[in-house]
């Protein structure tokens, strides 16, 4: 999509990370800048000196209707509801609505294929930013030059000026930066799963497929898909792809692809060679979803750094990889209990993985916001796996409660 800057009346609605990147380049490139946020000015006392020297108009506090219809293009940022009453009223009128990401994307220095660099875009409810630390990790220690952006951290527009040196570009991409970043076309494109989150901005679970399906949609013909086998919405939704496809599976063996069994990671991507067998014994990730995504990541590779041949370098890789905190993390042991953080684990399907790595008996503090999915696939395994369940605050009624063990703090 071409994105016309210069002289253009623009709107940023939200002021966080990337809204503020936002702004940074619509100044540079000329707009006549506007910025909305729901958030009062005393939040933003740093972030408006910061921005003093320019002549931004500031709508701080509430969004008013007139200023979303007066806009040229409205810049939204992760995490503003799709279906904010102003953004309905200014897509009925045609106004264009991207995301940050899409503005960089549309920048020159990566419009083009050939002048930039590959682009590796990993989504999936859980798991995205797990993987593409490890893309990059993986790809650095093959020598290669990889940048890490998206949801990650850092926004791309503020990686821009690092492109030119730049091999890999490894983005993280959630569910809202599909929905506005249509010309992102990645020449890998891996989805890791889909399950029951976000409800509260998208308007139902097939939308919020529906946006999940653009990344495989949008990736290039020549490019490469990595999907989960194990996951029906995923497996239909890859089927009419063009591009090269790999599946994972955690549970089976397949014909082609990556599997588990008998404590390694077995990688097959040419019908006539042998598997590829990573060793799991040494490696600090650990859990179902941990195989998963490791075996997503060395698929999304494979391409560059073939496996056959690059065993032993990618194994080392693989034991090096510092798991990131709060999603898994062993804390510490103390009187022979295991203390576990994995408060990144914000909707049922994560929930439902860490209860499965786990061996009984668990002791599980739950809390948390209600994101308007189904607690049903949690019932049997909390039944199964945990010995007590404490909530830090009343519970949804939906939660599989089982009435002897649970207590509310
Ligand atoms: P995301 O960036 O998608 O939120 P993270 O890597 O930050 O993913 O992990 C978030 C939570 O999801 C953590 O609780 C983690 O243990 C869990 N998780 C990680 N990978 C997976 C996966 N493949 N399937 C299900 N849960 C996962």
């Amino acid at each position: 999509m071409k994105v016309e800057l210069k002289n253009k009346k623009v709107l940023v609605v939200g002021f966080g990370k990337s809204g503020q990147a936002a702004a940074r380049y619509c100044i540079a490139k000329g707009a006549r800048l506007a910025v909305t946020d729901l958030r009062e000015k005393k939040v933003f006392s740093y972030q408006l000196s910061a921005f003093s020297g320019h002549p931004i108009d500031w709508y701080l506090g509430s969004h008013k209707l007139e200023v979303f219809l007066a806009a040229d293009l409205i810049v939204v940022s992760p995490g503003v509801p799709w279906n904010l009453e102003p953004l309905k009223e200014a897509r009925k009128k045609g106004i264009p609505i991207v995301g940050e990401m899409e503005l960089a994307i549309a920048d020159s220095r990566l419009e083009t294929r050939d002048s930039r660099p590959k682009i590796i875009a990993v989504t999936g409810t859980n798991g995205k930013t797990t993987t593409v630390s490890l893309i990059h990790h993986l790809l650095q220690t093959a020598g290669k030059k990889s940048l890490l952006a998206g949801n990650v951290g850092t926004p791309l527009l503020d990686c821009l000026d690092q492109i030119a040196e730049t091999e890999f570009l490894v983005l993280e991409v959630s569910s809202y930066q599909l929905e506005t970043t249509p010309s992102l076309k990645p020449d890998v494109a891996v989805w890791l799963n889909v399950t029951e989150d976000h409800l509260d901005w998208h308007e139902d679970f097939f939308t919020y497929v529906a946006a999940k399906t653009k990344l495989i949609r949008q990736a290039s013909p020549n490019g490469l898909v990595i999907y989960n086998a194990e996951d029906s919405m995923v497996t239909q939704s890859v089927e009419q792809i063009p591009a090269t496809r790999f599946s994972f599976s955690s549970k089976r063996q397949l014909k082609l692809g990556g599997w588990v069994e008998e404590g390694a990671l077995l990688l097959k991507i040419k019908p006539t060679s042998e598997p590829q067998r990573f060793d799991l014994s040494e490696i600090v990730l650990k859990g179902i979803h941990n195989w998963e995504n490791m075996l997503a990541a060395l698929l999304a590779i494979s391409g560059d750094v073939p496996l056959q041949g690059n065993v032993p370098l990618l194994q080392k890789a693989l034991e090096t990889f510092v798991p990131l905190p709060h999603r898994m993390q062993e804390v510490r042991q103390v009187s022979g209990v295991t203390y576990i953080n994995d408060s990144k684990a914000t909707n049922v399907g994560a929930a439902v993985k860490a209860l499965a790595s786990l061996k009984a008996p668990i002791f599980w503090i739950a809390g948390g916001r209600d994101k308007g999915g189904s607690y049903e696939p949690l019932k049997e395994l909390v039944k199964k796996k945990s010995k007590k369940l404490t909530f830090l605050e009343k519970p949804n009624k939906k939660w599989p409660l089982c009435s002897k063990n649970v207590e509310i703090l």
